[in-house]
This record gives C-alpha cells, sequence and structure tokens, in this order.
C-alpha cells in the first residue's frame, strides 16, 4: 500500500498491529504470515483470522470521520467498530496490554486506546 498516513494514523496503526501480533503469536495461532501495513510501518506475523481483523482496522482507522477532532479510539464519541470487532479488540488490547507490561513495556500502559 504506497498509501501515506498522518504521524497519529501511524503511530494507532503501529500499536494496534504489535498488540494483535502479540495476541496472535501468544495464543499460538497457527498459519502466522507477514501482513503488510501501510506507510513504513513494518509488516508483522499474523494468522488468516488476525489478518482480517487487522485489515479491518486498519481499515478503519485510516477512514476515521473524526481525524481532526481525535482524543483518542477508547474515549471515541462513535465507536465505529461494530459490536463484534468491537469486542475482539477489547480483549487483545487488555490481554496483550497485560503482556506488555509483564515485559516491562510499561510505555504501552499509556497507550491503551480501547
Ligand atoms: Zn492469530
Amino acid at each position: 500500500m504506497g498509501l501515506s498516513l498522518t504521524t497519529q494514523q501511524a503511530k494507532d496503526i503501529k500499536l494496534l498491529a504489535r498488540f494483535t501480533q502479540v495476541w496472535c503469536s501468544g495464543h499460538r495461532h497457527q498459519g502466522r504470515t507477514a501482513f503488510p501495513l501501510p506507510g513504513s510501518i513494518r509488516p508483522v506475523q499474523l494468522c488468516a483470522t488476525c489478518a482480517a481483523f487487522m485489515n479491518y482496522a486498519v481499515t478503519k482507522r485510516i477512514n476515521c470521520p473524526l481525524e481532526t477532532e481525535k482524543p483518542s479510539c477508547k474515549h471515541c464519541r462513535i465507536h465505529c467498530y461494530a459490536v463484534e470487532q468491537r469486542a475482539l479488540v477489547k480483549q487483545i488490547m487488555a490481554w496483550s496490554g497485560r503482556r506488555m507490561i509483564m515485559r516491562g513495556r510499561l510505555d504501552y500502559l499509556w497507550h491503551y486506546f480501547f
């Protein structure tokens, strides 16, 4: 994807991709392959199911209608995700967030956005 992202879009997508990768490998999902990300973000390793979710999440983030006033997805007044994906992203962020913190990645603590 030769798409150029805003700094905030790149930050959010990168974070979400990292968390999804931790979730996917932590749950030992089978058949993980490189999932390409837009802009200059390095690809992450995801199974087919997580790749489908990530594709959804990237599309949603890129098409965010509140780009200019955006505080964070967690505090968004729209919540553009469908029920199923929203439940999944909350699970991913909470599970992977705990794991990151156990590994001493306290910097991620401030970035919970679901
Ligand atoms: Zn997976």
